[in-house]
């Protein structure tokens, strides 16, 4: 059973009327399902429920139909309908004895109400903040009573829906957050002007919400403490002050800072319990029950937040996303099989995106409802037959893992000493180490697995592969970086490359073949990998020009919320930067380079260039099994496939749902062309 060092976890926690049977609290978080998606969403916060938090929250929930922010898929509390919807999402988790949140929310100037088409409103006529070509209207004292409704209508709707903890959300750069500050509230009435002014409206909502639906649910309120990158003492001073006058207004202080990149940021740049410089004076200034969020991870942190009077609630987004079951396994005394978040964004991205959730770690994730997918169950074989799975990067040992869950009798053969391929590999570029967790999560559970067998420093040929007898083959091999400029901006190799000119690849760097000199970085990928290479040049000391044809280095790294830092970042370390440049040829010591939009060239001296283009999948071994299978009359092993970036090169995260699908799919027989149900 449970590390006694624990039990402060698992102690019941009062929230207003409501008491929540622990201290894991889900926040809201987005998933990309939203009032498009109910059925998936109510399954994926339900399974949460059932790992154990005490609290599942839904996304940001509209208010009110001129607050409409797709394509990103809010949920919505507009109407019966609406209710019936988040009706599906509270049964879920009261089913497993958690309290049921709901955000409501109301975007002003940051939503551009594609779909609805109302005008959106904020305190003046300002530009979309999310950059689309539309204005709001300037709300007067008719319209702010009209908010006071729709909000009040709303918490009643969530109320009837069976919600139990009720939000009020004036951070994140929504309306609220624009009435607080006085640098964007230059009113002259009730609601602008002193601190108090601009209180006034968050205020009248807490009040009017207690009133509503306080008898029977908590109110919360997401409030951000300041302390974000650039932000003067004086604002963090008022936010802070503001805290104190309305310290016992709600039922619960949900805490947070404004910019998402650091709140919620990438384990590149931000670690675990980063947030607890700028709020750990919150609790000494309220009695109400205070939750924030961290990467929380660890157990250990999590019992000395509370100790120390940082918070009664661990948050998390991320942590339940990679681990639904994170709360039952520290209950259980099993931490160590905790499913760790790497910290990768990725399931951000299907927010920006207006697709439902991914996530790196947990291929489950967004798959509960459609795909009937359970996080730590998985069916037992229904047949005696061995697997041979042959790559251990991410695709091999989720594969091995799922399979030796199941009951197979597998082989995991591996052509290197280290196991972890790409995730090994790249795992060792700077500020990428907590992604070596998708591999020692699985290693780790391998390692209980008798049925599982790993031999490493095993590069199998098409014989030896013959020879090992198993009745099913998966082949994982992976991909290698291209060197001869395929990619995007040209689908067909340079012949103006020189041969013997010193063109390396992201391989080649990771395997710790450096270049001598200055080097250009053409980055034709646009996700993470063209800066993280430019970064392990520049801190070896090189100078480095990052080449590419985007409008901004890592353009990909916008939907996973670091795209900023990462350009900030090569920035300030001397990395100069060449935007909407594709690349021209290399002689061996001038890069040449063209403007994507004019004529213009340029030569850049440089000592090697390094290809960030795109990837070869290692698929030789597969063609060859194939060509034999389809040429000899009698049958050599049940089954053939590829998986993983031997297949396609893509993601991490496609790689581990990859193995993952194999390895449910195995001996069963799926719809072969819609193989879930549609929403
Ligand atoms: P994925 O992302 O699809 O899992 P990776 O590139 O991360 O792919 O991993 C592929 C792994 O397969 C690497 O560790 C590589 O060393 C291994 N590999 C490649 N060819 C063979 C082979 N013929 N036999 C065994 N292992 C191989
Ligand atoms: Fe963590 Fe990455 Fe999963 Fe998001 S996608 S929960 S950051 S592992």
């Amino acid at each position: 059973m449970r590390d006694s060092r624990y039990d402060l976890l698992f102690e019941p926690a009062k929230i207003g009327p409501v008491t929540a049977k622990n201290r894991f609290y889900q926040v809201p978080h987005c998933a990309g399902m939203g009032w498009l998606r109910p059925k998936m969403a109510a399954a994926m916060r339900g399974m949460k429920a059932e790992g154990g938090w005490g609290v599942v929250c839904t996304e940001w929930c509209s208010i009110h139909p001129t607050s409409d922010d797709l394509p990103h898929p809010n949920a919505a509390l507009w109407n019966q309908d609406h209710i019936r919807d988040q009706a599906l999402m509270t049964e879920a988790v009261h089913n497993h004895g958690a309290l049921a949140g709901v955000e409501l929310w109301f975007g002003g100037a940051s939503s551009a109400n594609h779909y609805t088409r109302e005008t959106a409103i904020d305190l003046t006529s300002i530009p979309n903040l999310a950059g689309h070509p539309y204005q709001t209207r300037a709300m007067d004292k008719s319209d702010i009573r009209g908010l006071r409704r729709w909000h009040r209508e709303a918490a009643l709707r969530a109320k009837e829906a069976d919600f139990d903890i009720v939000y009020v959300y004036a951070t994140h750069g929504y309306l609220i957050s624009h009435f607080l500050s006085a640098r964007t509230n230059r009113r002259s009435d009730e609601y602008g002007g002193s601190m108090e002014n601009r209180t006034r409206l968050l205020r009248e909502l807490i009040e009017d919400t207690k009133d509503a639906v306080g008898d029977r649910c908590a109110v919360a309120v997401r409030y951000s403490v300041g302390g974000d990158d650039g932000e003067s003492t004086a604002l963090t001073h008022e936010r802070r002050d503001r805290l104190e006058m309305l310290a016992e207004l709600p039922d619960l202080w949900d805490i947070n800072i404004n910019n998402y990149y650091q709140e919620m940021g990438v384990s590149r740049f931000i670690k675990e319990a980063s947030l607890e410089e700028h709020m750990s004076f919150v609790k000494s200034v309220t009695t109400k029950p205070v939750v924030t969020v961290g990467r929380f991870t660890s157990p250990d942190t999590m019992v000395s937040q509370v100790r120390r009077g940082i918070v009664d609630f661990i948050g998390a987004a991320r942590p339940s996303i990679a681990d639904p079951f994170l709360p039952k396994k520290i209950e259980e005394g099993r931490p160590e099989n905790i499913r760790e978040c790497i910290g990768c964004n990725i399931c951000y991205t299907g927010d920006g995106m207006g697709t439902p959730i991914r996530c790196t770690q947990n291929p489950t994730m967004g798959e509960e409802w459609r795909r009937g997918w359970h996080p730590e169950f998985i069916a037992k074989k229904t047949t005696d037959t061995s697997v041979l799975v042959t790559g251990a990067g991410p695709a091999g040992l989720e594969a091995a893992r799922a399979l030796g869950q199941r009951g197979y009798q597998v082989m995991l053969a591996e052509a290197t000493r280290e196991l972890g391929g790409r995730v090994a590999r790249e795992s060792g570029l700077p500020g990428l180490g907590e992604w070596r967790r998708v591999r020692d999560y699985r290693l780790g559970q391998i390692d209980k697995m008798p049925n599982v067998e790993i031999f490493r420093e095993s590069e199998l040929s098409v014989d030896e592969v013959l020879s090992i007898g198993t009745d099913h083959v998966a082949i994982a091999t992976g991909a290698s970086w291209r060197s001869d400029g395929f990619g995007r901006s040209h689908p067909y190799p340079l012949d103006t490359l020189t041969s013997g000119a010193n063109i390396l690849t992201p391989d080649d760097i990771m395997a710790g073949r450096m270049p001598d000199g200055p080097a250009v970085v053409y980055d034709d990928d646009s996700f993470y990998m063209g800066g993280a290479i430019a970064e392990k040049l520049r801190r070896a000391g090189l100078p480095v020009t990052l080449v590419t044809p985007e409008n901004v280095v890592s353009a990909w790294c916008e939907y996973t919320s670091e795209q900023y830092q990462v350009q900030k970042n090569l920035l300030e370390l001397g990395v100069k930067i060449e935007t909407a440049y594709s690349l021209l040829s290399y002689d061996g010591s001038d890069v040449m380079i063209s403007c994507t939009h004019t004529e213009h060239q340029q030569a850049i001296k440089a000592d090697a260039l390094i290809m960030v283009t795109a990837r070869q999948p290692n698929d030789e071994l597969y063609q060859a099994l194939n060509q034999r299978l389809e040429s000899e009359s009698q049958t050599l092993f049940r089954s053939l496939r590829r998986i993983g970036d031997c297949e396609a090169p893509a993601i991490i995260a496609a790689a581990v749902y990859a193995g993952h699908r194999y390895a449910r799919e195995l001996d069963t027989d799926p719809d072969p062309d819609v193989p879930f149900k549609l929403e």
